[in-house]
This record gives C-alpha cells, structure tokens and sequence, in this order.
C-alpha cells in the first residue's frame, strides 16, 4: 500500500539527433551551404565525425538535441537533486494543487518510495516505515481540515509530508547536459534513487543516439575517477558493467 517504484519515459526527442548534432558540426569546418550539409551527411558520415567531436572537446553541436522524459514513482529527496541541474527544465507535480488526503489516494495513502536498504533490513522494518507513512498521512488529513479543506489548505499541510512521498515529473535536457548529468550522478557516489534514475535515462538515450552516448556514464569510463580522495575504489567493475576496457 502507499509503496511505489520507479517509472521512466523518454516521451520526446528532437527527430534524427545524431543527423542533426553532425549537421551543426560540419558547418563550423565546411565552406558549404545549410542546404548542401543538410543533404550530404549521410549516417555512414555522422559515426565517425561524432567521435572525431568528442575526442576534441568540441561539445556544443550537443546542444542542439534535446530529450524530455516523463518520470514518476521517485522521491521529493529526489526531486531536491535533480532540480540542482540548472541546465535542465521542469515542471513537477504540484504539493500545493494536488491533494494528498487519504480519500484522494485509491489505496488510502499518499504514495511513497521505500529505500531497499529499509527493505532489506526485513518485513518489521518495513512495516514500521510504513505506520510512520500512515502516522504522518493522519497529520496530513487533520492539517487539511483544520485549514479548511481544499486547495487552500493543500499549501501548508503539506509541511508535514516526508521526503520519501512520491512525485512525477517531465524534464528536459539537451545531450550536452545530459551526458554531464550521467558522469555525476551514474556514479557510485551518487545517491541510490538518483543513480538508479540516471541509469534508466542513460539506457533509453542510447536507443536513440548510439554514438552520441557510446561512452555516457560516470565520469571513471573516460579517464581516472573524478572523485580523487573520495572515489568508491571500484572502477575495473564499473568499466566492465558499462562495456569499457
Ligand atoms: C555525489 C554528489 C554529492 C553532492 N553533495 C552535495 C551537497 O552535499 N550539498 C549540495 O549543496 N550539493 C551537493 N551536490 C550537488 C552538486 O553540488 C551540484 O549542485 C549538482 O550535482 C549539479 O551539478 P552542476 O552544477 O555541475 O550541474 P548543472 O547545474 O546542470 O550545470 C552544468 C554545468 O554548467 C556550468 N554552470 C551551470 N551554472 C553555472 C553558473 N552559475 N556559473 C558557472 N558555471 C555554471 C558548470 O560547468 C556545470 O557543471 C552533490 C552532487 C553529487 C553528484
């Protein structure tokens, strides 16, 4: 009851993205016209003249592409770290136009993640993780009422939710971002719930746009790990989950 999982879309993305990123690349180097560079890059072109861009440090032809993703089943802890992503657009279920009441929710609770390290700890801790949900539901109903019930009462009621309550999402991000976001946060030093994100997020672009994310992931599958005195220790492992030698 209450307990959700994660749920990931890739609802749009701009069409042909590998086409149009060699597009805007070649332009920079070519005396040619939009129309004859639109014409003449043919896919067999665009793999090798992406790679040639990576290597080069040359990223803002990623610019151009963008993907937006319909994300629901995750945590408002989660909703506080992705929305550090300046370069990226929102827009979230809102805590103040939503009630959560208990009669607003079919299985009589808001819905709420469950970390697996609670869940892992057996069905005693999870089930006292869940009376603490339903405690902090039978707050959220009385704040509701005593503020009157309705919209306006959602606003601050919602005060006493905790950070395990669910929420949904669309974002937006282009593929320069995007791979930005995926060295951080499909780290093993990145939160649980934010990496396991990222993870699915980096699996639906790669459908989409193999070359542009062939090497996508944490920052160690591209050189030494990033995190210095802090890293996880386990690059070798990492590597090999991703596929990199
Ligand atoms: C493991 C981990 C632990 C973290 N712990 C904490 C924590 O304890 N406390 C905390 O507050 N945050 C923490 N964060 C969040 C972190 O500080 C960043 O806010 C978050 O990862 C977004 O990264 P970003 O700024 O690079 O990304 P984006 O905002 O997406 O920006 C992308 C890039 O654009 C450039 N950029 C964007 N805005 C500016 C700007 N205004 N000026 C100059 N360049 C800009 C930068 O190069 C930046 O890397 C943590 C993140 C991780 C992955």
């Amino acid at each position: 009851m209450g307990q959700t999982a994660l749920k990931v879309r890739l609802l749009e993305h701009t069409p042909e993205p590998e086409k149009l990123v060699a597009t805007a690349a070649r332009l920079c180097y070519s005396p040619a016209n939009i129309d004859q560079l639109a014409e003449s890059v043919a896919v067999s072109d665009q793999q090798g003249f992406i790679k040639k861009l990576m290597d080069m440090g040359h990223h803002t032809p990623l610019e151009h592409i963008s993907f937006t993703f319909g994300i629901e089943g995750v945590s408002r802890s989660l909703l506080a770290q992705i929305t550090r992503h300046r370069i990226a657009s929102f827009s979230v279920q809102s805590q103040r136009y939503v009630g959560e009441t208990r009669q607003q929710n079919n299985q009589g609770i808001f819905d709420y993640v469950i970390p697996p390290a609670i869940v892992d700890l057996g069905p005693a801790a999870v089930a006292e993780y869940e009376r603490q949900m339903a405690q902090m539901q039978e707050w959220y109903d009385g704040w509701v009422e005593k503020l009157g019930g309705g919209r306006g009462s959602y606003e601050d009621a919602r005060f006493v939710l905790p950070n395990a309550a669910e929420t949904k999402l669309v974002v937006t991000m282009n593929a320069r971002e995007l791979r930005h976001f995926f060295s951080l946060r499909c780290c093993q030093r990145a939160q649980w719930e934010i990496r396991r994100l990222a993870e699915e997020m980096l699996s639906l672009v790669k459908q989409v746009a193999p070359v542009i994310f062939a090497d996508a992931g944490p920052g160690c599958l591209v050189g030494p790990c990033p995190e210095g005195k802090l890293s996880c220790g386990q690059m070798v492992t990492v590597r090999k989950r991703y596929g990199v030698n």
